[in-house]
């Protein structure tokens, strides 16, 4: 697969839309808390900057359910924007109305103007047409730099691409490199390959694991989605987290593993406790041994032992989902294990999952990983072996 990446194209003097993904999370008093996904994107606008082009930024921030709902506002982002490129940039009232397509027009080379919120557009999301004419009529070139969303058929990601041609459109540095990474990692990763997948449920990561289970060495499986597998090998899991209608689905994944030669690992021991509640009741079992009205939260510390043990000759790493309920402290202790482990490996470590990219950030690891995603659902749908709707306008056929 070749991707049309921006350095490959003319961009020098144009006007250039480029579709971030300024998505970041807030706090209670309307802080940025954590604006990476901001800093994430400065390559690719301060290249544009040096090659005089006059820049439009667009990006999505929440789900606002009516337009102009003033808390899903862009005004934040245009602050942090100028604070870290320390320059003015514009901020348009609205996304596509005239004052804003003017504003466009008399951009001048260096200036950026920032759209509001594309998702004040009920057209974004529905992928409509007429919006995306309307969004790339402000510009010569457009730029995906929001892989985050890439997996999503809105308009400013896949309907406008329709109205560009292979020069004059192109991946921005930050899809490129997540693109690039999880390829690489799925289709040639030095092995042993070793996945650990955990988070909720087995139907959100069904794919995923059929996907995994052709290309792994080795598959260690925790989190809530571990008790159906559980559940399928004949154990009492009590009121754990089960998908009954997924255990046909979860005995064909251990079988086909069983025949390509994956190993395929189970919590051992589990901490359990008699509701889902920070301050329940818990305590440490076997999965043999779940009380019948508790629930497995977290793994426990065999199981982190042996999942250690799994991980020391790997040479790829891929972790997508927590190995229990990690935001309560309870039961972050197996998730914490892992994230110390996975750190502490000499192996090509790849994090993947905003809920994954989170813990290893509250566990201090986030440093030592050699790679973590920006976007959860669309890493697993690279995973699952997609080919995501944003990207696909921007591959060049061979
Ligand atoms: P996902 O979005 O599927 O990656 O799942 C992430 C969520 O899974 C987190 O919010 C965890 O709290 C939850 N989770 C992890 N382990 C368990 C468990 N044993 N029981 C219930 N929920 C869990």
């Amino acid at each position: 697969m070749k991707l049309q990446e921006i350095k490959n194209i003319d961009i020098d003097g144009k006007k250039v839309f480029i579709r971030c993904d300024f998505n970041v999370p807030m706090d209670e008093y309307n802080n940025i808390s954590d604006d990476r996904r901001i800093r994430s994107a400065l390559n690719t606008i301060r290249y544009c900057i040096d090659r005089d082009c006059s820049i439009i930024l667009a990006s999505h921030f929440g789900r606002p359910t009516e337009a102009a709902e003033e808390k899903y506002s862009l005004k934040p982002i245009a602050k942090r924007l100028h604070t870290l490129l320390k320059q003015e940039i514009k901020m348009a009232k609205n996304v596509v109305q005239d004052d804003t397509l003017e504003l466009a027009k008399n951009l001048q080379p260096g200036e950026i103007l920032l759209l509001e919120n594309l998702r004040y557009n009920a057209g974004e999301t529905k992928n409509d047409e007429e919006f995306a004419k309307k969004l790339a009529s402000m510009a010569e070139i457009y730029v995906n730099d929001a892989f985050g969303v890439s997996h999503r058929a809105h308009a400013s990601v896949e309907a406008i691409t329709k109205y560009f041609d292979m020069n004059h459109k192109a991946a921005g540095f930050l899809l490129a490199k997540e693109i690039k990474f999880f390829h690489h990692i799925v289709e040639s990763p030095k092995r042993p390959f070793v996945s650990i997948v955990g988070g909720s449920k087995v139907s959100g990561k069904l794919e995923v694991l059929h996907n995994l289970i052709t290309k792994v060495d080795k598959i260690l499986i925790g989190g809530g989605m571990a008790f159906t597998f559980l559940k399928a090998l004949g154990l009492e899991v009590g009121k754990s987290l089960v998908e009954d209608d997924l255990i046909p689905e979860a005995i064909k994944i251990m079988d086909e593993a069983k025949q390509l030669g994956v190993k395929l690992y189970l919590p051992v021991d589990v901490v359990a406790a008699e509701a889902f509640d920070a301050e329940a009741i818990a305590k440490l079992v076997t999965v043999q041994e779940i009380p019948k009205n508790w629930m497995g939260l977290d793994i426990g510390p065999a199981t982190a032992q042996m999942f250690r043990l799994a991980l020391s000759d790997a040479n790829t790493i891929l972790w997508n989902g927590p190995m229990g309920v990690y935001e309560m402290e309870k039961f972050a202790k197996g998730s914490t294990r892992i994230a110390n482990t996975v750190a502490q490996s000499f192996a090509t470590t790849v994090v993947g999952g905003g809920d994954t990219a989170d813990l290893v950030r509250v566990t201090g690891d986030e440093d030592d990983m050699t790679f973590i995603s920006t976007g959860g659902g669309a890493s697993l749908e690279l995973i699952e072996g997609k080919i995501l709707p944003g990207v696909k306008a921007l591959v060049i056929e061979e």
